[in-house]
């Protein structure tokens, strides 16, 4: 019998091996080990193959069957391979990039198991004889000095009742009252040693057995962080959304709402509460946050309707977590999972409603192959499963929102704030004139740093952004005008840490150097830090209130597992005045006591060439305003900018999403970008300069030979914007036009005619951005 494996290769398609005789065939989804090459790899069991062009002896026989049934159940797999196609990737390494990491790598036994502990009849009827006693004891085993008896003494016809030590009795009292059982490592911690376990499952008082732990990454402390419950009454507008929601959930067909909800209408609520109702209905939710941050508040919300029946799915957790979760979810002990992009691929069964919220974040779409969008894709998921799609945002992504005002999605609005609460009050701080009233190296303008000082009084708290991580953005030498750059990719070097030993750090490569204290391109002793990202502002803030409580949060704060979840538990407890950080304070959190925003630089993205600067700036100033007033106290935002009358910058203090998406949508028209047409952005790598652009100008020449219909239009070939990158040189061009598909098929005509090049490709379909 043959059958056809994906394997974890890149751009590899389906491969074919051979059942040994007397093997059982193996389940579609299921996991096999197979040779290739001088390897062994796991693969995933896609298929039956009817017949072979290789002849009998070359196909290669799988090794071994790892799983019974399937592991990756029938709809996750054709999901995967619909990701791999849109996305030009190979299906092998599209499947395996969504399993959890455990899971492709050799025989897994994954399951942690706990030695239980109960107390058994003979145990019970020990304690019984005692306490009716007395004393247990046995008149053999006292004339033995108490001890255990003998090897044949009095064993033939009665069993030897054996004398308890006061500890074993007091075990099997505890016992006693927990009939299922206790695990042995929580009797250890209360005092009862593993042999005095052992001797007592030696006479058949108690049994031991191996209970297999899930291993919830859901830990109490988050629980607990989550904000109080109110009884609480849905708003008027609410209420209205939750009644369409519904409905289109109860049609039971594929449909897609997008809901447009203004920061802090209480969009997370009604995800909840349609919830609940698509599950009374018999069917599951699939959630996806654009981080892993936001999970443990979403999760514990949910569990408080759905109690344990709610999963977790994303890369922080550890292996044997998400492994564990994983296989709850495929044996279908779960109504709701929450999870970061690739949870789109969860082995969920019953699918009736899929919620993305915050769908224009970037984080749904990944940067390396497969590259997909996880919120196309949820989409895609939802239509396979005849499922409802609520896409959230109070910035809906161009795309989304072109889609909904043409019709092709449901539109549905939350103007307003719960409890009328209002946004916040945005003022613009031209940094111009700040420049030239508090001279030219200000960081905080005075009016920022007097609101924060006032929030400081009155025990309120701050949020401050920039979108920047480091102390200083480059070195620069006065006497040579040259910048520090990574010697491996064309950027310059970051500074981070100040103070005694600060380092110089590519943020591509993680190159890194001590700072050089003499120019290592003239020996010039006048380097200068220029530029300047959070830690620098971190260390502003504390030079203006010393007496604050400061942290940062950027991903240079957090590379410990843990350190973020407990940064942001800090924060919402209140041990923490003031919270400085990159776009990851921006997203989705709710922090009732935060009254002030202070936004540093609010145009980092707008000088960008790339079509969504704009987009991404007026979606990145809104969230941040959105985190200001969500509780008693109404909320201000503070927002610095050099570019005061950036219809971006304007727009968003203004919270105006559909001037601004009047506004863009006709940039985007006279453009052609995005969503007026589609893009594939393709990227070649090369030793040489010379050797990227002259393969890039190859590709670009056959697609236009094949582009006779004029279906789609080839930019370039170009230097890549990161021209370097990890020691390769890089070439760019892009394909514009209407139809993906011809596309994509074009390009991967041309590539599949150059192995050797295809492999030194980047193929980006719908790219999120293309520097
Ligand atoms: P969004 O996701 O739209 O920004 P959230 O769902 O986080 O908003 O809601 C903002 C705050 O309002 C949360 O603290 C939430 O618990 C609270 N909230 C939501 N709905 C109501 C309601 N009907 N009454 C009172 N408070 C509500
Ligand atoms: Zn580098």
């Amino acid at each position: 019998m043959l059958i056809r494996v994906a394997v974890p290769v890149p751009q590899l398609g389906l491969l074919t091996y051979r059942v040994p005789e007397g093997v059982p065939p193996p389940a579609v989804g299921a996991r096999v080990v197979v040779p290739l090459g001088a390897r062994v790899v796991t693969g995933i069991v896609v298929g039956d193959e009817k017949s072979s062009d290789l002849a009998d002896g070359a196909v290669k026989p799988i090794r071994d069957v790892l799983d019974d049934e399937a592991f990756v159940p029938a709809d996750v797999i054709a999901l995967a391979a619909w990701t791999a196609e849109y996305y030009a990737a190979g299906v092998g390494e599209t499947l395996t990039a969504v399993l959890p990491p455990k899971a492709r790598g050799s025989r897994v036994d994954a399951h942690k198991t706990l030695r239980v502990a109960a107390i058994t009849a003979a145990g019970l009827g020990a304690l019984e004889a005692k306490r009716g006693r007395g004393s247990f004891s046995d008149p053999k085993i006292e004339a033995n000095g108490g001890r255990e008896p003998l090897p044949g003494v009095g064993a033939k016809t009665i069993p030897v009742p054996f004398s308890l030590t006061p500890k074993q009795l007091d075990v099997l009292e505890l016992l006693a009252g927990t009939p299922a059982g206790i695990p042995t490592p929580e009797l250890a911690e209360r005092g009862f040693a593993a042999d005095t376990i052992a001797r007592l499952a030696k006479h058949a008082f108690v049994t031991l057995r191996h209970d297999r732990v899930n291993r919830d990454p859901f830990t109490p402390q988050t629980y607990e962080a989550a904000s109080p419950e109110q009884d609480r009454r849905l708003t008027a507008e609410q209420a209205g959304a939750l009644d369409r929601l519904t409905s289109l959930a109860a049609t039971r067909g594929f449909r897609v709402a997008l809901l447009h909800g203004v920061t802090g209408s209480g969009k997370t609520e009604l995800y909840l509460r349609l919830a609940a109702s698509v599950r009374q209905g018999g069917r599951n939710a699939l959630m996806l946050v654009p981080e892993i941050a936001l999970t443990a508040a979403v999760v514990s919300l949910f569990r408080r309707t759905f109690g344990d029946r709610v999963a977790i799915q994303h890369s922080g957790l550890s292996d044997g977590e998400r492994h564990d979760q994983w296989q709850r979810i495929r044996r279908g002990d779960i109504d709701v999972v929450v999870g970061t992009r690739s949870a789109v691929f969860a082995p969920l069964g019953k699918i009736g409603l899929v919620i993305v919220d915050e769908e224009h974040d970037g984080s749904y779409k990944q940067e390396e192959s497969p590259r997909y969008n996880g919120r196309d894709v949820a989409i895609v998921r939802a239509q396979h499963a005849g499922a409802l799609v609520v896409l959230g945002s109070a910035t809906p992504s161009m795309e989304s929102y072109y889609n909904a005002v043409s019709g092709k999605y449901e539109r549905v609005v939350l103007e307003r704030r719960v409890l009328d609460r209002p946004l916040a009050a945005v003022a613009i701080v031209d940094m111009r004139e700040e420049y030239a009233a508090a001279g030219p190296d200000t960081i905080l303008s005075r009016a920022l740093t007097a609101a924060v000082q006032l929030r400081l009084g009155r025990g309120e708290q701050s949020l401050v952004l920039l979108n920047r991580r480091g102390f200083a953005t480059a070195v620069f030498c006065r006497q040579c005008a040259g910048t520090l750059e990574c010697p491996n990719c064309s950027v310059s070097l970051v500074v981070h840490g100040e103070g005694s030993a600060p380092r110089a750090r590519c943020h591509y490569c993680n190159y890194s150097i001590r700072v050089p204290t003499k120019c290592l391109l003239c020996a010039g002793p006048y380097l200068e830090q220029t530029g300047f990202g959070t830690e620098r502002v971190e260390a502003e803030v504390r030079r203006l209130c010393p007496e604050a409580r400061i942290a940062r949060l950027d991903r240079d704060a957090v590379r410990r597992k843990g350190s973020l979840d407990s940064l942001l538990s800090r924060f919402r407890d209140g041990a923490i005045d003031v919270l400085v950080g990159t776009q990851m304070i921006a997203k989705g959190h709710d922090f009732p006591r935060v009254t002030l925003v202070g936004v540093i630089s609010a145009d980092v993205g707008l000088g960008l060439a790339d079509f969504r600067a704009s987009e991404r700036t007026f979606q990145l100033l809104t969230q941040v305003a959105g985190r200001a007033g969500r509780g008693e106290h109404p909320g201000e935002a503070i927002v610095q900018t050099l570019y005061p009358t950036h219809y971006s910058v304007q727009l968003a203090c203004r919270q105006d999403y559909p001037a601004f998406y009047e506004r863009e949508v006709h940039f985007r028209r006279s453009m052609r970008y995005p969503p007026f047409v589609s893009m594939v952005n393709v990227i070649v790598r090369a030793r040489t300069f010379a050797g990227a652009m002259d393969d890039a100008a190859d590709i670009v020449q056959q697609l236009r030979a094949a582009e006779a219909e004029s279906v789609f239009r080839v930019l370039g070939p170009a230097p890549a914007p990161l021209g370097k990158l990890r020691g390769e040189y890089r070439a760019q061009l892009l394909i514009k036009g209407t139809n993906r598909k011809r596309m994509r098929e074009a390009l991967m005509s041309v590539l599949a005619a150059r192995p050797d090049l295809a492999r030194r490709t980047v193929v980006d379909v719908d790219p999120l951005s293309v520097l």
